[in-house]
């Protein structure tokens, strides 16, 4: 590990101002950061602490939504979230192992990075990495990684479920910079596909800090989310499956959580669930070991609907 100074960020301004540094990687529960800098595939000069600025609330909107700190802890048990936003509570409790849920922030955890292996393998290229170096993934060890939205730069997918279940809900990111100015940005383009630059992963800016994720109202109608992985804990997601009233959100198949919006409109014109996720997949493409996850997810939509289904006529 590279050696660098830590200091606590005294407010939420100051926070926003260390991070225009370029040198600079800001904290709170570094659970992903503490790893990439162990390998030295992040090496800041300066972490900066924000652990103990005020963003852990979790306030009710004048709309009837939700805003929600980007510090709130234990998001997965929240009574307010479980009764309101079931969907939210199980992807957060879907993620990680306990330790990391504890220890994890909402901000941090749509800002982690790939588990591509390659990523954290420094005797491989990596363009996520190192831009320019080239992708082991593609005719690699690439079971794990994305059918859609790829390129031919890089078939990383992002690990996060709650950012899965955040986009099925329409949910957007509250950011602030140095100057004081606020943005809020829809939660489908927060991330962003690789193209020819994966290693930028958000539209958030040098500068911008993540305040707060805010929720519209619930829908009214059934929130399911279902994942696959190869065990039960302990291992990232092979697919996973957001369903938010008509709203159809993929997860671990893409660079970002992936809008199902060809499904949803063939959904809406009369397909069936296997039709209309046959539909979105007409755009999928594999790498070989993994053109398992195009069947997996052509069951694993269908399943997640027919639930939604379920818990629709039982309400
Ligand atoms: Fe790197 Fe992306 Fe290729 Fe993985 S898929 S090795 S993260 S460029």
């Amino acid at each position: 590990m590279r050696a660098f100074t830590y200091e606590r960020a005294g407010d939420v301004r100051a926070a926003a101002q260390a991070a225009a540094d370029p040198e600079v990687k800001l904290i709170a529960g570094g659970t992903n950061l503490l790893d990439l800098m162990k390998l030295r595939i992040e090496t800041p000069k300066r972490v900066v602490d924000i652990g103990g600025l005020p963003l852990k609330a979790i306030e009710a909107t004048p709309d009837g939504g939700l805003r929600v700190g980007a510090l709130a802890p234990h998001l997965g048990s929240n009574e307010e979230i479980r009764r309101r936003y079931p969907l939210i509570s199980r992807a957060m409790l879907s993620a990680g192992t306990q330790q990391i849920r504890n220890k994890a922030t909402v901000g941090g955890n749509l800002l982690q990075r790939t588990r591509c292996a390659y990523f954290y393998d420094t005797t491989k290229p990596c363009n996520k990495r190192s831009p320019g170096a080239g992708c082991a993934a593609i005719g690699g060890l690439n079971r794990m990684n994305a059918i859609l939205g790829a390129s031919d730069h890089c078939i990383a997918v992002h690990p996060s479920d709650l950012a899965v279940a955040l986009t099925a809900l329409e949910a957007s990111v509250e950011t602030v910079n140095a100057a004081g100015e606020t943005r809020s940005i829809p939660m489908e383009d927060f991330h962003r596909l690789p193209g020819d630059t994966p290693h930028i992963e958000t539209d958030l800016k040098r500068g911008e800090l993540i305040t707060a994720i805010v929720l519209p109202p619930p829908p009214a109608a059934p929130q399911v989310y279902r994942k696959v992985r190869d065990r039960a804990s302990y291992a990232a997601g092979l697919a996973s499956v957001a369903v938010a009233g008509g709203k159809i959100a993929l997860g671990a198949v893409a660079h970002k959580p992936w809008r199902a919006a060809e499904a949803e409109g063939a959904l809406a014109n009369g397909a069936s669930p296997a039709e209309a996720i046959a539909r979105e997949l007409e755009g999928a493409s594999d790498k070989g070991r993994n053109a398992f996850k195009i069947n997996l997810v052509s069951r694993l939509v269908p399943a997640a609907l027919a639930q939604a289904g379920e818990q629709g006529r039982g309400a």
